[in-house]
């Protein structure tokens, strides 16, 4: 299959729930790119501030401050409606608004510069795969049109459909979307030179806010995912939360001082228990020390890896279990697992790797790969090999994925009647015939579902399309073949055609409740472009205030300095301080003043004090 491909370089980029990741394939390797933070993961996070809007660390690290414009999560609503009960949970979490917009579509509420602002997940999704964007072009120092953006293998076809969206509105060209485990088995193949024969290999994933268990098998250059299970809740933010309800109890305990209900402090808490989460990867003990977390009280408290361990050990069993339902799926006993690739941050957790290595009777994990950095890697390969680059083994890649859950029509009384069923390779082309219920019936409504319950009530509705034509007759006669066809994205097209009469008809799903219809994105893309140019010039004008405060506090020291003070003529003492002296009080007035105006202050000031300074310095 043929991919657009728009000149220039092309990027993967590994668009997590919590934290993202890109890479570049890049002298015969893939090259994981730092951030602006010299980090090599970036938080998915997007904040509105008074002042500016903020993407990736800078937008994380100021959360504590400013909870309900710090934007996180955005995975967890795309493609999504608002009534789902998965949002409407998601909801009573998060510290953010979200509210319905048109359509049952959810909307993040936000104040951005003193103004209320409504973003769609798609937007906010946008915002951090631009931040990915920007990364890679300051690395590569070229434009990168070209993308291979990963998405969860349970991802449905509306949440594939709005992270291209997403794209789109990036300014991105998705030339593919990829799942995250296919790329972390990509990623771990390509490492693993030499191995011959088929494998079978179980891709372990536990991120940030979800948890992904995948059966694949690798044979030569060739992956065929074979089953997929998952929890969309579980994760290192549970982990820490677990953490987080510890700490308050001994703080309880210490101070007899219920903090559970401030916010702020417990986002503070929870930020450093993230980090001594980290640390007992490797320490056993460590401590997480919070200034004045609550009514002035410094909180300092040690925490073992056993504790840690203990406080979650539920929750490992339950990723662990995962394990067994991918593998019953699959209909595969753990025996017939050949390698056993781990991914996600929370993997660095010993007690995880030793459940898992427990469960698979003390079998080596694959450890050889990044756990943060798998799936990036992966696109990136993908990404090369779509454009052409990269050597022989990245060209001859050929990848069998594989629908994460069964699409059918309503039939009869709301029964499910499944077109495709559930861990089919992709792409793949199903048909199955329907006839009409009534006598008569020119007309014949299909209600399109995704799921694995009977009934279409318990399921997820992507859209629905009607055939009109049908000849009439009795009940029974016509007969109406219904077309799924699922291209390489996993995107689904379905079409009808009626037998008898041979008409056949093209229908394109709608599915305009899920997806944004193009005038929106066209808009979402110009805002886009808007809030760059916002960003430029807040950006500009910090820098030009910097400049000439700098300046001035500079000239300042200087005619102060013993020495200097000696040797300038006291009149041009005079007169440099007079002058400092009045930025510093139009600074202190003019905080908000536009970049222009900043920097002519400074030129006037440099006009003033150079020609006295290098007087001063013959
Ligand atoms: P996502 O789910 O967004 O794809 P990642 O796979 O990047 O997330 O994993 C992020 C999670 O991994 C976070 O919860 C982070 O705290 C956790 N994590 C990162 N490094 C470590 C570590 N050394 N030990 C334990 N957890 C870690
Ligand atoms: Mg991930």
């Amino acid at each position: 299959m043929a991919v657009e491909w728009k000149e220039g370089p092309a990027i993967g980029i590994d668009l997590g729930t919590t934290y993202s990741c890109v890479g570049v394939w890049q002298h015969d390797r893939v090259e994981i790119i730092v951030n602006d933070q010299g980090n090599r993961t970036t938080p998915s996070y997007v904040a509105f501030t008074e002042k500016e809007r903020l993407v990736g660390d800078s937008a994380k690290n100021q959360v504590a401050r400013n909870p309900t414009n710090s934007v996180f999560d955005a995975k967890r609503l795309i493609g999504r409606r608002f009534s789902d009960p998965l949002v409407q949970n998601d909801i009573n979490l998060w510290p953010f608004k979200v509210i319905e917009g048109s359509k049952d579509r959810p909307m993040i509420a936000v104040s951005y510069k003193g103004e209320d602002k409504q973003f769609a997940a798609e937007e906010i999704s946008s915002m951090v795969l631009k931040k990915m964007r920007e990364i890679a072009e300051a690395f590569l120092g070229k434009t990168v049109k070209n993308a291979v953006v990963t998405v969860p293998a349970y991802f449905n076809d509306a949440q594939r459909k709005a992270t291209m969206d997403a794209g789109d509105v990036a300014g991105l060209n998705v030339m593919r979307i990829l799942n995250e485990p296919t790329a972390a088995a990509i990623a771990y193949s390509l490492d693993k030179v030499g191995r011959v024969g088929k494998r079978n290999v179980l891709i372990f994933d536990l991120g940030g806010g979800t948890a992904d268990v995948s059966l694949l098998t690798i044979e030569e250059s060739s992956f065929e995912v074979k089953a997929v299970a998952g929890d969309t809740h579980l994760g290192g933010e549970d982990f820490d939360n677990r953490m987080v309800n510890h700490f308050v109890q001994i703080f309880q305990r210490w101070h007899k001082k219920d903090i559970s209900g401030n916010a702020r402090a417990l986002r503070r808490l929870r930020t450093a228990c993230e980090r001594a989460k980290r640390i007992l990867s490797s320490a056993i003990e460590t401590t997480i020390e919070v200034d004045s977390l609550y009514d002035g009280i410094d909180f300092s408290s040690n925490i073992t890896r056993a504790k840690f361990a203990e406080l979650n050990m539920d929750l490992f069993r339950n990723s662990i279990e995962l394990v067994e339902n991918c593998l019953t799926d699959a209909k595969m006993d753990r025996e017939s697992v050949n390698d056993v690739v781990l991914t996600g941050g929370s993997t660095r957790i010993p007690k995880v790797q030793q459940l898992l290595q427990d469960f698979f009777d003390g079998k080596e994990l694959n450890k050889s790969i990044n756990p943060d950095e798998a799936v990036a890697y992966g696109a990136a390969v993908q990404a090369a090999s779509l454009t052409g680059m990269g050597n022989e083994k990245v060209q001859n890649i050929v990848l069998l994925d594989v629908t994460p859950l069964s699409l059918g029509v309503e039939t009869r009384h709301g029964d499910m009647s499944v077109v495709i069923p559930r861990n089919t390779a992709i792409p793949t082309k199903m048909e199955r015939n329907f006839t009409t219920l009534e006598d008569n019936q020119t007309e014949l409504d299909f209600p399109v579902y995704e799921g694995e319950r009977a009934r279409i009530v318990d399921n997820y509705w992507l859209g629905e399309f009607t055939l009109y034509g049908v000849p009439a007759a009795p009940r029974g006669v016509a007969s109406v073949v219904v077309c799924f066809d699922i291209d390489a994205n996993g995107v689904l097209n379905v079409s009808a055609r009626e037998r008898t009469t041979g008409a056949s008809q093209k229908i394109t799903i709608t599915n305009e409740k899920a997806r944004l219809p193009k005038e929106e994105i066209n808009r979402m893309v110009k805002e886009a472009e808007m809030y760059q140019v916002e960003d430029d010039k807040y950006r500009e004008k910090a820098e030009a205030k910097a400049a000439l405060e700098n300046y001035a506090y500079d000239m300042r020291n200087t005619v102060n300095e013993k020495e200097n003070a000696a040797k300038l003529a006291p009149a041009g003492k005079k007169k440099i301080e007079g002058a400092v002296r009045q930025v510093i009080q139009w600074l202190n007035g003019n905080q908000l003043a536009e970049a222009d105006e900043f920097e002519e202050k400074l030129i006037g000031l440099q006009l003033i004090c150079n020609p006295i300074i290098a007087k001063n310095a013959k």
